[in-house]
């Protein structure tokens, strides 16, 4: 059943990747078995993990050894404005006698505790490797609990070793399609209501556009899933439009809740000034031609002039102190193109942008914007990207975590643009965050310091 599911999400024809295979080469699906001894990207488990646990009411608990889940506490930097259930680790924590007297028990009683000491309206219970390799059924411990218990308890199969964290990404968004979203009725419903897919709340981002919305009379019905709440996710299927933000990672659900519920989707990006003013317009558009008031158009084009007008003098202070800087930008998805535009309204040169989890209406839309012969880098290796740090073809990296040290061993400052990042970058007062951000990191005395040749040197 899980092979078919990855079948089925490496057949994806919403994803602009696969669009460009043959049908034999999209079976084989996206996974490139990894180089022993290289160090790779989260797994299937972990992808499943990041796109679901910002759901804020919901206990996330992994069925594996306590390892799978890392931290006891936290997450990624998703921030929630209510229930802070999401934070808890849980975790059946298995040991070698439940490997090999089977850990199904000890999962319906950790789903048991969870409901009696926290009474959250669904618990989403993750399957990892070493339970999906001793033939634990989650899916039938899952039921039997729901139906024990009287509370929704969904299964998550995406142990680790099917594959990377972006196919994780893709199953967490079958098993909303699957378990989730349909089976309730919201309490209100308008035609002003959307659907946002891919959007995690990371350093409390979404709450940098939701005034606009709000002001707009756009009404955010649910978000897929940062600031989530399980009943809202539950009856997502009556959002007039629905919002993909990270286009690679939740396709599926975008495409298949227009599919089963004829609801409209679009891309769009939430970063930089254009992409944040598109977006708006765009979803005010979309919610007019299905049956909101048309004076949405106008109260949109009022936001958008008002805030365009108001973070372009905001920027005005930057762009003298970033003339002539360089920037490297190694991250992906969406943010391969709409960072750049952000970028370079204020006034930072960007000499390359790594395209390695961006679609191919991505990748097009950093070619229309920069023209065929910008630097497109489909997988950068960590050597080429030491040695452009190292012989100062950028001023600055803007990456996530794990390419942060390249940076700082070619002494090259560097900042966090993703997952873990403890800023908000969205939207137009997210934008003169970033701002703020760069120009800090690049004028820190620091650099100056750790280039001075040592004592003995
Ligand atoms: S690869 Fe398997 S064992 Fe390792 S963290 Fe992922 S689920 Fe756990």
């Amino acid at each position: 059943m899980l092979a078919d599911k990855i079948q089925e999400v490496f057949n994806e024809p919403g994803c602009g990747v696969n669009q460009a295979k043959t049908t034999k080469e999209r079976k084989k699906g996206c996974s490139k078995p990894l180089k022993p001894g290289a160090a790779a990207g989260g797994c299937a488990y972990d992808g499943a993990m990041i796109a679901l646990q910002p759901i804020a009411d919901v206990a996330h608990l992994v069925h594996g050894p306590i390892a799978c889940l890392g931290n006891s506490w936290d997450n990624r930097g998703t921030r929630s404005s209510g229930s802070q259930l999401y934070r808890t680790g849980f975790t059946t924590d298995l040991s070698e006698l439940d490997i090999v007297h089977g850990g199904e028990k000890k999962l319906y009683k950790a789903i048991k505790e969870i409901v009696q000491q926290h009474n959250p309206p669904a618990v989403f219970v993750y399957q990892t490797c070493v339970p999906a390799m001793i033939g634990d059924d989650i899916e039938a411990v899952c039921k039997y609990a729901a139906k024990k218990l009287g509370v929704p308890v969904i299964p998550v199969n995406a142990p680790g070793f099917v594959g990377s964290k972006n196919l994780g990404n893709k199953l967490a968004g079958e098993t909303l399609l699957d378990h989730v979203i349909g089976t309730r009725e919201p309490e209100v419903s308008t035609p002003n209501d959307v659907c946002i897919i891919g959007e995690y709340n990371l350093a409390g981002e979404l709450w940098l556009a939701k005034p606009l919305m709000d002001e707009i009379g756009i009404r955010i019905q649910s978000c897929i899933s940062g600031d989530g709440r399980y009943n809202e996710i539950a009856a997502a299927h009556r959002a007039r439009v629905t919002m993909v933000v990270c286009s690679q990672a939740l396709i599926n659900v975008g495409r298949k809740m227009e599919e089963r519920w004829g609801i409209p989707y679009f891309e769009g990006s939430f970063y930089g000034v254009t992409d944040m003013s598109d977006t708006l317009r765009t979803m005010a558009t979309m919610l007019v031609q299905r049956g909101a008031d048309p004076a949405m158009l106008n109260r949109a084009e009022a936001v958008i002039a008002r805030e365009e007008a108001a973070v372009s003098k905001r920027l005005e202070r930057y762009k003298p102190r970033f003339t002539g800087k360089r920037v490297l930008l190694f991250t992906g998805g969406v943010k391969s193109w709409s960072m750049v535009t952000a970028l370079e309204e204020a006034g930072l040169t960007i000499v390359g942008s790594s395209t390695k989890k961006s679609t191919k209406e991505d990748k097009e839309k950093l070619k229309k914007r920069k023209g065929e012969e910008f630097h497109m880098w489909d997988d950068l290796k960590p050597k080429e990207m030491y040695r452009m740090l190292r012989d100062s073809e950028a001023d600055i990296m803007l990456s996530g975590g794990r390419s942060q040290f390249i940076s700082l061993k070619a002494k090259v400052p560097w900042l966090d643009v993703n997952q873990e990042r403890h800023h908000a970058y969205a939207g137009y007062d997210g934008i003169v965050n970033l701002c703020e951000e760069i120009d800090k990191t690049l004028s820190n005395p620091i650099w100056r310091q750790v280039r001075l040749p040592a004592p003995w040197e």
